[in-house]
């Protein structure tokens, strides 16, 4: 703050100057080493590196006064000793190329390093081939004497096979750092976080964990059979009993095996009847453990299918990769990892995940197999189960299909849509401001003994085609891209569709007539408009009408009588109420929240006369339903154009009503796929395009 000020006010640029070599190495120090944990770990990976086989570790007040590690490892030899804290110093590359090729743990050189500059350093190690163990203290770097007075190289003293590296006052000359740290138990338990993960990745190796002078160890672990048993005994019982194994690969590549595309992953994690409050993610790469984003988020979606708001897995996770195709230029510490086809691999693995928790989580399975039976039992067994019926098992098949996000760039409905980007005022926008906050009423199938109906809504069933109803019930609604011709682009899972949405809707308006035949709500018209007037203004308009012969005002009249004569009928079945004057009172209602546009009410009127056969009971029900499905479509038929305000508004019914009814009610029939969907992207081949840019 002051300083700020005082730049500000004096205008001149402050001097440059180097800092202190000690300043940069301490602050490029904390970089590194965060906290004890962050230490320990990197200390670990030193000893596993040394094939240790037992490691000991003993902390006071969190690690931040003492921490020290002890393994029965390869050991340091002497002549080492005096570079082994400096940078860059390691047993680990000698050359570039190797850097790409290691598989151990650390590799920089710059764990020792770092921590002998925040902390006070100390080793005592012993080869195999040596008699006795050599100590050397280290500060800055450098050896330094244990005592004052006393030469700063190393001494002999007595010690086992392997080496005890002891870290004391961590922080002690960075009071900022220092001043970030929490608790001694908070970062005692940090400490414990980081042993019991390497010691379920480890189980062949005795780990032991203790504060000093406390005669029993949090953490003590006899050498396990396996993963499983270490978390177990780690993790407690309850999580392992819950424990699915998954195993993944990379798809077989064809160059057989220096492809450094290969990878392998092992993964133990819990069924949906386990809930945990925080995410359990151990994630190992290579034998590091890491943290990626893509693939905890992944997961995590996964199993937001399966588990209540608020519950979470546990999961463990170990990938193989050629070295090659890890980053590891990220800073040795950050712990976040960047791979080759990050998001192939989290999108396999996410999958078998998915895969196995529905496969196997019993309380779930039965839920699924008996959507799936019902499901090919419609189509079978019972060819005459209501539409009702396969919505609800959509339904409840999409309870255990979670689309997973990282599948996906439009992850709710609440993202943004094409259309609230450009400057709309809308009117029928304000007073809903969320927009999407519309609800469906429910739609019931009515009952009907007409043979006609029954199988027209058996066709119906029988031309579904499952794969695009789950697409559209399950989709993301991108935009409207072409208002006059009606075309939407819609998003499910990783693919986007272009779809002619006046076309599904008129087929849905369709299926929603057939479903509520006989019992439609009525859309009163008022003032009521005669009849003969609305046929005669789309008479008027419609041109090729001398080829029938007849004067325009004879075609109205026609038209208008068939009506009339059947008003009864009309009313009865289809909620088109004419009165006896021939003025036109109600309309069926189809959706309840949907308004079709009323411009098209004339022809929609003229139309019915020619268009619906009205001799035979099947084909007239099914004409009339068709051509009141045309009039309910958004297609524009005759836009009036009175008007932006108007087409505005129709378009917001369309994204926020029709679309919303469509994921809900919609069951596609196999024809749209000729003309009215075509997938036309891929989001994870376009992301490809984009990272070469
Ligand atoms: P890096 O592990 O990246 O090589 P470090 O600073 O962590 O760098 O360690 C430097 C070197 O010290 C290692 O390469 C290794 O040769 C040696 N070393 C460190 N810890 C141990 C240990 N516990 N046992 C044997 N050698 C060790
Ligand atoms: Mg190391």
């Amino acid at each position: 703050m002051s300083q700020e000020k005082s730049t500000s006010s004096s205008q001149n640029p402050l001097p440059i100057h180097r800092l202190h070599q000690s300043l940069i190495n301490r602050i490029a120090a904390g970089e590194i080493i965060h906290r004890p944990a962050s230490a320990l770990k990197e200390l670990l990976e030193n000893c596993l590196d040394a094939r240790a086989t037992s490691i000991k570790i003993t902390v006071k007040d969190g690690g931040m006064k003492l921490l020290q590690i002890q393994d029965n490892g390869c050991g340091i030899r002497r002549s080492d000793l005096p570079i082994l804290a400096e940078r860059f110093t390691t047993s680990k590359i000698s050359s570039f190329s190797d850097l790409s090729r290691i598989t151990t743990y650390g590799f920089r050189g710059e764990a020792l390093a770092s921590i002998s500059h925040v902390a006070r350093l100390s080793v005592v190690t012993k080869t195999r081939s040596e008699a006795h163990a050599w100590k050397a203290c280290y500060l800055d770097s450098v050896l330094v004497p244990s005592k004052p007075g006393q030469t700063p190289d190393p001494k002999p003293c007595a010690g086992v096979d392997g080496t005890i590296i002891t870290i004391e006052d961590m922080f002690y000359n960075t009071p900022i750092r220092l001043s970030a740290l929490r608790s001694p138990s908070e970062e005692y338990a940090k400490v414990l976080d980081v042993v019991t993960k390497y010691a379920v990745h480890n189980p062949a190796i005795s780990f032991l964990c203790k504060k000093a002078g406390s005669p029993s160890p949090e953490i003590s672990t006899s050498p396990a059979s396996d993963i499983l048993q270490a978390i177990r005994s780690l993790y407690g019982h309850a999580i392992a009993k819950e424990l699915l194994r998954v195993d993944v690969t990379s798809e077989q590549s064809k160059d057989g095996i220096d492809d450094p595309e290969r990878w392998s992953a092992e993964a133990y994690c819990t069924n949906a009847n386990f809930q945990a409050k925080k995410m359990v993610f151990l994630l190992f790469i290579n034998h590091r453990l890491v943290e990626s984003s893509p693939l905890r988020r992944a997961i995590e979606s996964v199993y937001s299918g399966f588990l209540p708001k608020g519950a979470f897995p546990f999961v463990y996770l170990s990938i193989e990769m050629d070295p090659r195709s890890v980053d590891v230029n990220v800073h040795p510490t950050k712990r976040e990892v960047l791979f080759l086809n990050e998001e192939a691999i989290v999108e396999r693995i996410s999958d078998a995940i998915q895969q196995n928790v529905v496969g196997q989580s019993q309380s779930r399975v039965f839920e699924y197999q008996t959507a799936t039976k019902t499901m090919m039992d419609l189509q079978k067994a019972h060819p005459l189960v209501g539409l009702k019926a396969i919505l609800t098992t959509v339904d409840s098949l999409l309870l255990v299909q979670k689309t997973l996000s990282q599948h996906k760039v439009r992850t709710s409905l609440q993202d943004r849509t094409l259309e609230s980007m450009l400057p709309v005022n809308d009117p029928s926008r304000s007073d809903d401001s969320s927009g999407r906050a519309v609800r469906l009423k429910d739609i019931k199938e009515s009952q009907c003994s007409l043979t006609s109906i029954a199988e027209l809504r058996q066709s119906v069933v029988k031309n579904v085609h499952h794969d695009l109803t789950e697409i559209i019930r399950n989709h993301v609604f991108v935009g409207i891209v072409d208002n006059i011709r009606c075309l939407s682009l819609i998003q499910h899972s990783t693919k986007l569709y272009l779809i002619n949405h006046a076309t599904l809707a008129e087929e849905m308006f369709y299926q929603l007539a057939l479903m509520q035949f006989g019992n439609y709500r009525r859309l009163r018209l008022d003032p009521h408009p005669p009849l003969r007037t609305l046929v005669e203004l789309a008479v008027n308009t419609e041109s090729g009408t001398e080829r029938s012969g007849l004067q325009k005002s004879e075609i109205v009249d026609r038209i208008a009588r068939t009506l009339v004569d059947r008003r009864e009928m009309l009313s009865e079945y289809f909620a088109l109420d004419i009165s006896e004057s021939g003025d036109v009172l109600t309309l069926p209602h189809l959706l309840k929240e949907y308004t079709p546009d009323l411009n098209k009410l004339p022809t929609f009127l003229m139309r019915l006369g020619p268009q619906v056969d009205w001799k035979s009971e099947r084909e007239c029900f099914e004409s009339f339903m068709r051509e009141l499905a045309y009039f309910y479509s958004p297609a524009s038929g005759v836009w009036s154009g009175d008007g932006a305000g108007q087409e505005k508004s129709a378009a917001w019914q369309t994204e926020h009503i029709l679309f919303h009814a469509l994921r809900r009610f919609f069951i596609a029939p196999r024809s749209l796929l000729d003309n009215d969907v075509v997938q036309v992207a891929n989001l994870p081949d376009l992301y490809r395009v984009f990272e070469r840019c």
